[in-house]
């Protein structure tokens, strides 16, 4: 973790160069509250402790993302969630079923955590930042549950046997 996670929000405001105002301390504090939160409970969790507009989250959420003070992951199939934990290179377990995202710190610390075999064959010159790793699965509560899921794509499978699948991107 960073110390921006352990900033007083106004005070991570003012070390990116941004002025404190209402709606970014309404979304610094929802996202404290709702960590991989998408923008509509966003949204609400803001509305609850200040007087602030949809438009003026979405804008807020969009500056905090570009100057890296906010994390946006997008796992498939899902909309855009943010995060305040930002530059650990930490990943995410995903359950397919109910999309809960929970955060797994890097198993080396460090971007890229992944080697690629032959990178050199198949992207000469590609020069690597970071490798995004989702862990998808299901999680105790989905994996408990007799019922099968709708949309699970996975092939069907049982518990004991259950795996957790590893998708890797290059980014
Ligand atoms: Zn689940
Ligand atoms: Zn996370």
């Amino acid at each position: 973790m960073t110390d921006a996670t352990v900033l007083q929000p106004s005070a991570m405001l003012r070390r990116a160069g941004l002025r404190v105002t209402q709606p970014r301390l309404a979304v610094l504090d929802a996202l404290a509250r709702h960590p991989h939160a998408a923008t509509d409970v966003l949204i609400a969790a803001a509305r609850e402790t200040r007087s602030v507009s949809h438009q003026a989250v979405y804008d807020v959420l969009h500056t905090l993302s570009d100057l890296g003070l906010v994390r946006r992951i997008q796992p498939a199939g899902s909309v855009a969630r943010y995060e305040l934990r930002v530059g650990d290179n930490h990943h995410h377990v995903v359950c397919r079923s109910c999309g809960d995202v929970v955060d797994i710190d890097c198993a080396t610390g460090s971007a890229p955590c992944l080697d690629p075999s032959e990178l050199d064959v198949h992207a000469p010159g590609f020069v690597l930042h970071e490798a995004e790793v989702t862990y998808w699965g299901l999680c105790a509560t989905c994996a408990g549950s007799a019922e099968p899921q709708p949309d699970l794509t996975a092939p069907s499978r049982t518990a004991s046997s259950r795996t957790t699948e590893k998708r890797k991107n290059r980014v």
